[in-house]
Parts: C-alpha cells; structure tokens; sequence
C-alpha cells in the first residue's frame, strides 16, 4: 500500500521496549517522531501501539519537519522563576502536541503565531521545545 503519508518515513529505533521509549529515542537522535497508520493513514499521537482510528496494528514511525501554530496558549508564572507559555501545537504534519515556548516573553505568545521545534537536552532527556518561527514562510 502506497499511501501519502505526512512527514518523512523513519525506521523504528532498535532495542527499545515501546511506543514511548521509541519516541523518546528518536528525540535523542534529533528527531521530532509521530506515527502514521499504514492501514487507514490516520495520523498518530501520542504514539502508542495500535492505530487509535482503525485499531491496525499498522503504525509507522514518521519524522516530522518540527513546524507548526500555537493552538493555545498559558503563561505560567512559577514563584522565583520568569514565567513561561505552556501551549499546544498544531504541527502542520496535522498532530496536536503540549511543549513550552522559548525565547519570548511568555505574554507575547499568540494563538497562530508560527513556531519550530528546539531539541533541548533536559537531564538524560531530550525535550522538542518551541521558538518563534522566523523562517522562510
Ligand atoms: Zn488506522
């Protein structure tokens, strides 16, 4: 089956025991993951083991190009910190996605505003956090 899939085919991470362990491998790797149903094309995630609009057992690891729109948007105001924007992201491979926003005043984030995926290492982790999108488009 030959499908028109969003994103860019990518291969399982090897030695890894689940959908989120795989997830969180790919973002070691610099990649921003997400599956794609084989069965029914739907678009997946969270990832998980089974399509969750069809139940195929059909999900193909996708990278996405990290590009997207703030959906919403919440300044967050933790004591003894500068507050930040918690937001959810449309991605334009056409999942929905919670990060933060880096790199301007919480406050000025705006529903629609253009953003793109920052890789930030976190501890062991590596977090897909979002800055303003001063790109081409
Ligand atoms: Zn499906």
């Amino acid at each position: 089956m030959t499908r028109d899939l969003p994103g860019v085919a990518h291969d399982a991470p090897a030695h890894v025991s689940g959908p989120h362990e795989a997830y969180l491998a790919l973002l070691a790797e610099g990649v921003l993951g997400f599956q794609a149903c084989g069965s029914c094309a739907c678009v997946v995630f969270p990832p998980r083991g089974r399509c969750s609009g069809c139940g195929a057992d059909a999900l193909m690891w996708r990278a996405s190009a990290g590009r997207g729109a703030v959906y919403s948007t919440t300044a967050l105001s933790p004591r003894d910190k500068p507050p930040y924007a918690i937001v959810l992201i449309d991605l334009d491979e056409g999942y929905r996605m919670m990060s933060r926003i880096e790199g301007v005043d919480a406050e000025a984030t705006r529903i629609d505003d253009r953003v793109s995926v920052r890789f930030t290492p976190a501890g062991e982790d590596v977090l897909p956090l979002f800055v303003p999108d001063r790109g081409d488009r």
